[in-house]
């Protein structure tokens, strides 16, 4: 407890939990302390990386240089065709466009952009010094949808304005006004729309051979290799599959409410969330398609059979190993803890940037007596909870790594940067050889701090 008692500063207190120490209160969905050096991304950077991976739009940062950098390819997401996403547009904001405004400078740039590269449409997000000036993006976006004849859309993500969560709002609600205009006239009765996915190494792609063998038609990726032409026409999916808490979860609510279209919440991480997502899409439509059970029963029996026997050698290795989570939405913590129950191991630390009361009542029903529970933690707690803990492996983001390996511990990327699939039952055997890999590693045990424990 020494290090916690250095660590925590005590307006953070009511935001840290030890499973099995009383009934969880854990304060959540806060602005974060000021000087507390939070993880958390902000709001501008919450909708730029929901809507970055929608690969054929024109991405356009109406601000400083500095925030187009700091977001520039931030999730390296993958697409089958088109790669405009991955450019990086901003209008570069100066001293003298601050004093007078930057609207003429914007028209410009997207007048400019959009006969340059002719995307299918164009999203504008909205920083911190725009916020500040007074800038009309709506005004603008208008001008230029009606001169160019393609949907220009701003995103109202001022980075001062809220917590990422705030960014995730504000970029479902940019989405949302393209919903509804496209043709749903031959879309069929069993199809869903991804939702909460952002196939950073490919994911969306083995979600959907997976919906394709059990006979379901996705309609639009939202946003993983997503189009908006897809995403304009996505009112016409039968049912919203929603994964990832935060990020898409309010679009989804949207929809319901305009198109009366339900969702699910799904995991596509480890054996039983991904299994139970494909089941809950399958009792959706069991009715219009009473033999879509059966096939999908087929389906998670045979990639079971391949994924099992690959995971019992790395688990002989990996028993009693100990594992700390931090992630940006709590839902994928809850499928991270399964996976490394099947691998023999034990987490003893889980938080997250934005979960909610609810996440953090899940987590300590699913968690072991003494696991500590944080709510959008920092550095400094971060190092303090992995040395008392004592982990073997921390996942967690790019912010993550470093506490990692300056603590010496091994490290899996479970967010922007990873190059390797995660999700299904492939994910399930290639996050199993990572953690191995990882664990393994012989290099730890040269460490200077944990040098004394291998003695
Ligand atoms: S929007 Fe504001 S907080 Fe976000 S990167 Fe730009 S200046 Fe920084």
């Amino acid at each position: 407890m020494k290090c916690e008692a250095n660590a925590l500063l005590d307006e953070r207190r009511e935001q840290v939990h030890r499973t099995g120490q009383g009934p969880i209160d854990i304060a959540c969905n806060r602005d974060s302390l000021a000087g507390a050096v939070s993880q958390r991304a902000c709001v501008f950077c919450g909708s730029r990386v929901v809507l970055y991976p929608i690969a054929d739009a024109l991405h356009l940062v109406h601000g400083p240089v500095g925030c187009a950098v700091y977001t520039w390819d931030i999730r390296g997401a993958l697409s089958s065709g088109p790669e405009l996403h991955r450019l990086s547009f901003t209008t570069d904001l100066q001293e003298t466009d601050v004093i007078f405004g930057g609207e003429k400078k914007l028209e410009a740039a997207l007048d400019e952009l959009i006969d340059r590269h002719g995307p299918q449409a164009a999203f504008v997000y909205s920083t911190c010094i725009v916020g500040l000036i007074g800038d009309d993006l709506e005004a603008v976006c208008r001008r230029m949808e009606e001169k160019k004849g393609i949907p220009v859309i701003p995103v109202q993500s001022e980075g001062f304005k809220g917590n990422k969560r705030e960014g995730y709002n504000a970029a479902c609600k940019a989405m949302f006004r393209l919903v509804g205009s496209g043709d749903t006239s031959n879309v069929s009765k069993v199809a869903v729309n991804i939702l909460g996915d952002f196939n950073l190494a490919g994911e969306i792609w083995i979600i959907r051979e997976y919906l394709e063998r059990m006979g379901v038609e996705v309609v639009a990726n939202i946003t993983g290799d997503g189009r908006v032409e897809d995403i304009r026409r996505c009112h016409g999916a039968a049912l919203n599959v929603v994964q990832c808490s935060g990020a898409t979860l309010d679009l989804a609510k949207m929809m319901e409410e305009e198109y009366g279209i339900p969702y699910i919440r799904v995991s596509y991480l480890g054996i039983e969330d991904m299994a139970d997502s494909l089941y809950a899409i399958a009792d959706h439509f069991s009715e219009i398609d009473p033999d879509i059970t059966r096939r999908t029963s087929e389906l998670v029996k045979d990639e079971l059979d391949v994924l099992l026997p690959g995971l019992k050698d790395f688990r002989k290795d990996l028993e009693g190993k100990k594992a700390a989570i931090y992630v940006g939405g709590a839902f994928k913590a809850f499928s991270l803890i399964k996976a490394f129950r099947h691998l023999g191991m034990q987490v003893v630390m889980v938080g997250s940037q934005t979960g909610t009361e609810e996440d953090y009542r899940e987590l300590e029903a699913i968690t072991d007596p003494g696991t500590i529970i944080v709510d959008d933690s920092n550095p400094l707690e971060l190092s303090a909870f992995i040395k008392e803990k004592d982990v073997d492996v921390f996942v967690g983001g790019v912010k993550e790594r470093p506490i990692a390996f300056k603590l010496g511990v091994g490290f899996c990327d479970h967010n922007h940067e990873r190059k390797e699939a995660l999700e299904g039952f492939v994910g399930m055997y290639n996050f199993a050889r990572e953690i191995h890999a990882s664990v393994m590693s012989p290099v730890w045990k040269y460490v200077p701090r944990r040098e004394a424990r291998n003695a």
